[in-house]
């Protein structure tokens, strides 16, 4: 493994960790050929968008890490009423959806203020919820590297989008494009549902600060924010994590945050809220 050398790498909650081999991936063929070395060489493979949905508890992640740096978008078909659009998984989604509100395209626009990569947005099928708007809810396509290293173009009933679920959490393929189709709709209208959803973030939840977003998933529709509130454990810290006095599912790094109080933090919460709702909580945050 001469080309590849050891980096640090961290997320938006500023975990941080040190990748054993890191590899930023800028096209399709960086992604195959990273897909195709951890093969021969039998080296675990993970893929970092954003980093905005991981928490890193380990000190080295083993095997090659790539970081999604493949930035590219088209539009591979137009009619009066839609756009079919090409857009790369390392693509920045808050750019996607800047672009594509002033162009009048709908399918994104309920989704501003969400940080990370299209890749990232698809394993996770982020939400908004006000209206609910899940981010793969347009696509109609895909190109994935699968398990053997080769590309497979799937249709979107492959990706079995559910709640904070795609197939990808699966199958651990890698999605190199996706094809959303993208309604054509007035600009301002657009705007004005984007702004809407991203005045409602800015009044509900910390901004500005080192976080994951939602840390753990809603339980049958009932919201982790709320059962963690009334756990009664608003503004809870240990050591440089906290959970936020605005919003009780995201948990806040004071910048000096040890792996170790994350842990000993989140087991407190799943805790607490078993011992007063008994539910379990299950992290929504990939911890690696
Ligand atoms: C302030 C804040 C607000 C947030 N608001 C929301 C919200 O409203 N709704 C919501 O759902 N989430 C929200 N999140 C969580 C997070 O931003 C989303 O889940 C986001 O879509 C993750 O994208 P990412 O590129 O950062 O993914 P990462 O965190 O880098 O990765 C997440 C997972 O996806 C995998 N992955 C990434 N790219 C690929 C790829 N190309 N192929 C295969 N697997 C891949 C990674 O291996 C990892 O397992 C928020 C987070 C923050 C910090």
């Amino acid at each position: 493994m001469p080309k590849f050398k050891s980096q640090i790498i961290q997320t938006t909650l500023r975990t941080i960790a040190k990748a054993q081999y890191y590899l930023e991936a800028k096209s399709p063929d960086d992604f195959i050929e990273a897909k195709k070395i951890s093969l021969t060489k039998k080296f675990p493979l993970t893929i970092i968008g954003g980093g905005s949905n991981i928490a890193l508890i380990q000190k080295e992640i083993k095997g090659l890490v790539v970081k999604n740096a493949y930035i590219d978008k088209k539009v591979v078909a137009e009619t009066a009423d839609y756009v079919d659009l090409s857009v790369s998984s390392g693509y920045p989604v808050g750019l996607l959806i800047n672009e594509t509100v002033d162009a009048g395209w709908s399918g994104f626009e309920y989704h501003k203020g969400l940080p990370g990569t299209v890749g990232g947005a698809i394993y996770m099928n982020a939400k908004w919820t006000r209206p609910v708007s899940y981010f793969g809810d347009r696509l109609i396509s895909a190109n994935l590297v699968d398990a053997n290293g080769k590309v497979k173009c799937v249709d979107r009933n492959y990706f079995q989008f559910a709640y904070d679920s795609s197939i990808l959490q699966k199958t651990k393929e890698i999605l190199i494009e996706a094809v959303f189709r993208l309604p054509k709709e007035n600009p301002a209208v657009l705007r004005k549902r984007a702004e809407g959803a991203l005045a409602y973030r800015q009044a509900t939840q910390p901004m500005g600060v080192a976080t994951s977003g939602c840390f753990f998933q809603n339980i049958n529709g009932t919201s982790a924010g709320y059962l963690i509130d009334k756990a009664g454990l608003k503004g809870y810290s240990v050591g440089g994590f906290y959970v936020s006095d605005k919003h009780a599912n995201f948990i806040v790094n004071r910048g000096n945050g040890k792996a170790e109080d994350l842990i000993k933090l989140t087991a407190i919460i799943k805790e607490k809220v078993k011992e007063k709702f008994g539910v379990e909580m299950k992290e929504e945050v990939v911890v690696v």
